[in-house]
């Protein structure tokens, strides 16, 4: 079966911070493979603005180097000939006035306009403001904002103002590129599009929930922001807090966005506060050629968490009793990210103890190798008696569907086309956002009250002995990394 792809309207795209790593390895490479594979109409523009001295001629060389770096897509090179040339440069500092004019110039008449800002968070306002200032921006563009959004609840709040300043809540894309994941929107039409599983998507038959990112990387060259960050504020207050939201919510009336939105936002309000003693952090420590996380940062005290675990309580019908388990570090074993819904075991068995039962787990990985699979018991085949193995039912049946892995879209394309479409579904709105900086704080600034030091780990394992012991406590265990 062969995937359709609908192209959406002609637009112009302004990509602020289009020099940028961000820009350079995930935006350009990811808007020439949707040009290449039709959806992005021959006369859309890409506009990229920063303040380096380019002119577009030499910009284009900068984007053709970042496609055929970051692209991962055999092509031909007229295709590419074709896509750069609606691209162009121009030289803007958002904090200054020129180049305004000129990009107002470079924009055409009827067609969708969107503004990517893709620059520090500091610079949302000075943008967002230039752009209703010089008319370049109106009441029918969008603009898309990356993370982090604020550092904690009333750094967000200001953004949400000043952004709400200039432009509706519905004009605003709040990028978390885990919800454009092919695996993140499979997890609902699972759930939402069978009779199967919603029945027993609740605290009577799930055991617990495991939500793990696990990295390998380290801090890569971002240092300096991450160690004013930590994991916490980098990856569970947006990405973690996110996945959890799709897992545990009440299945929305339709599939539009304020009705997804609004189930999320009740998840994230009916989240318990997280006692001390549900949360480990940990900082990695040196082994063999690796340098220990303070090295990396170049801070020898930094309290700084690169790992996180914690359990939380969602206090509701449906999930009173179940815990949802979280984890997140750099630097670990292997680069992992899967949530696992761990359903109970059946309540009597009628098997001999040492049989094999295991309990079923659905599992939605995100990376690497995206897909959903449910382990089911069976009888081992064979005449050794009524033996029982624990097999995985493959539930992305992508081979018998396509596309191939290579064809699904990355998340960034995926979402830059949804912001083209108008379709806010995969984004975060503020009020989310907030409630989410709203149960983050107080744990951040228990940590701080009281001067708390991470645990170290060292490099390249699971993470500290301490979160093995948070589900050990529970009689439960982690699922390998
Ligand atoms: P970056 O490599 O530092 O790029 C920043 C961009 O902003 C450059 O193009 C820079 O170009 C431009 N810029 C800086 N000051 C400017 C000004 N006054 N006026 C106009 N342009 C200005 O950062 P990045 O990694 O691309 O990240 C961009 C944003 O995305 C950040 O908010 C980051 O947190 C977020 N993000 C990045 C990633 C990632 O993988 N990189 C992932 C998630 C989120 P000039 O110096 O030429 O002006």
């Amino acid at each position: 079966m062969v995937s359709r792809v609908i192209p959406v309207e002609a637009f112009d795209l302004v990509v602020f911070g289009g020099t940028g790593d961000l820009a350079r390895r995930k935006i350009l490479p990811g808007l020439f493979r949707r040009f290449v594979s039709g959806q992005m109409p021959k006369s859309a523009q890409i506009i990229a603005a920063a303040r380096s001295d380019f002119d577009t001629s030499r910009f284009l060389d900068v984007v053709s180097a970042s496609i055929n770096e970051f692209a991962g897509i055999e092509f031909a090179s007229e295709m590419l000939l074709a896509f750069l040339e609606n691209v162009r440069y121009v030289k803007i500092d958002a904090m200054g006035s020129d180049g305004w004019d000129d990009l107002k110039g470079m924009m055409r008449g009827e067609c969708v306009r969107a503004f990517y800002f893709s620059v520090s968070p500091a610079l949302f306002g000075p943008l967002a403001e230039r752009l209703k200032t010089f008319g370049i921006a109106d009441d029918q563009s969008r603009v898309v904002v990356e993370k982090p959004f604020g550092r904690d609840l009333a750094s967000a709040r200001e953004l949400n103002q000043t952004l709400a300043h200039h432009f509706r809540e519905d004009q605003i894309y709040r990028i978390d590129h885990y919800l454009g994941k092919e695996t993140v929107q499979n997890l609902m039409a699972v759930r939402f599009g069978n009779m199967l599983f919603e029945p027993l998507w609740n605290a009577q038959y799930i055991d617990h929930i495991q939500i793990t990112v696990a990295e390998q990387i380290d801090v890569e060259g971002r240092g300096d922001y991450y160690d004013k960050s930590g994991a916490m504020r980098d990856m569970v207050q947006n990405h973690l807090m996110q996945l959890l939201c799709l897992i545990a919510m009440e299945p929305p009336s339709q599939f539009s966005p304020d009705a997804v939105r609004d189930e999320k936002l009740k998840v994230i309000r009916a989240l318990d506060e997280v006692p001390p003693h549900h949360i480990v952090r940990g900082q990695y420590a040196a082994k063999e050629t690796v340098p220990d996380y303070r090295e990396q940062v170049g801070n020898r005290s930094s309290r700084t968490e690169s790992y996180i675990a914690l359990k939380a309580h969602i206090k509701n019908w449906r999930w009173a009793g179940t815990p949802f388990y979280l984890r997140t570090g750099k630097r670990l074993k292997s680069r992992v990210s899967e949530i696992a819904v761990v359903f109970k075991e059946p309540p009597h068995s009628i098997f001999e103890a040492d049989s094999g039962q295991k309990s079923n787990t659905l599992v939605i990985r995100l990376q690497p190798d995206e897909g959903i699979t449910m382990d089911v018991t069976i009888k081992e085949p064979g005449p050794g008696g009524m033996r029982l193995v624990t097999v995985p039912l493959d539930m992305t049946f992508a081979e018998a569907l396509g596309p191939s892995a290579d064809d699904i879209p990355d998340a960034y394309e995926r979402l830059i086309m949804d912001v083209i479409r108008g379709n806010q579904t995969l984004f975060m709105r503020g009020d989310e956002v907030e409630a989410a900086w709203e149960w983050t704080d107080p744990i951040i600034e228990g940590w701080e009250r009281r001067n708390d030091v991470p645990k170290p780990y060292d490099a390249l394992t699971s993470g500290p002995d301490d979160a093995l012991m948070l589900l050990h406590r529970d009689n439960r265990k982690w699922r390998a990394l």
